[in-house]
């Protein structure tokens, strides 16, 4: 597979496709940073539940990881409040395992940062945790939720991965992803697309894996009805869209 930078992630039009941009290495080889392991990225998904990583970017998180790249999916929480009936402990250890099944699907390293769902926090405390999360893992690229969505622990995750990213100096680059958009998310207009054909299917996988979560629902009436509009937005089959930063560190326009 050839090298996917976060160079690659854009395209002079102000779209990109990690899928269709693949051998644009003049942006690759400007991004300015050449790791031993021969240009390997670090990209990191922060969602605020079970299921948020992999609606809103698993095309994406498959694209990178198939080109070789390092992959973490961050679950602010386990979905603790997630399952009619089931206590958090039960809920949690279902949701986690259906995590870990979608990260193998996905090929990315899971990482569970210790919130509970339904009552996530932003404190000092908290704040210095993320903090310490990211500094520890050093990224690439960040992908989190939107802050406009009218979900409280999606607006929460998003301002932490927000501050971290400001704290840390602005240094690796940071992307918005959109989960059930209308419902959720709200007023989002993507500046960046990604072609998320080639790997549809892997996509479909890990949402299916979040069994407890009613994916015919979440996954196959909403998502695969954005992914279809984005398509259309970016005149391809299916597609994921973002928000870039506009003062990323490393991209050549906003
Ligand atoms: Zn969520």
């Amino acid at each position: 597979m050839k090298n996917i930078s976060r160079r690659d992630m854009v395209q002079i039009s102000g779209l990109s496709a990690v899928g269709s941009l693949i051998g644009v290495s003049a942006f690759s080889k400007a991004s300015g940073k050449d790791k031993s392991s021969g240009n390997k990225l670090k990209i990191i998904v922060m969602g605020a539940h079970p299921d948020d990583p992999e609606s809103g970017c698993g095309g994406t998180m498959a694209l990178f990881s198939a080109a070789g790249h390092e992959v973490v999916s961050a679950y602010l929480t386990r979905g603790e409040a997630g399952i009619t009936g089931k206590s958090y402990d039960e809920a949690a250890r279902i949701r986690t395992e259906e995590a870990l099944k979608a990260c193998k699907i996905l090929n990315a390293r899971a990482e569970f940062l210790g919130q509970i769902d339904g009552s996530t926090e932003i404190t000092k405390e908290r704040y210095a945790e993320i903090n310490t999360f990211f500094e520890r893992e050093n990224p690439d690229i960040v992908f989190t939720h939107w802050p406009v969505d009218s979900h409280r622990d999606h607006r929460i995750c998003s301002i932490l991965a927000y501050d971290a990213w400001l704290n840390l100096g602005k240094k690796y680059d940071l992307y918005y992803f959109e989960v059930d958009s209308g419902i959720q998310t709200q007023n989002f207009l993507p500046s960046t697309y990604v072609n998320i054909g080639p790997v549809i299917t892997k996509k479909g996988s890990a949402c299916m894996a979040h069994a407890s979560q009613d994916p015919e629902d979440f996954y196959l009436n909403i998502h695969k009805k954005m992914e279809k509009f984005r398509g259309l937005e970016y005149n391809c089959e299916f597609a994921e869209a973002f928000v870039r930063h506009n003062q990323n560190p490393q991209t050549l326009i906003g």
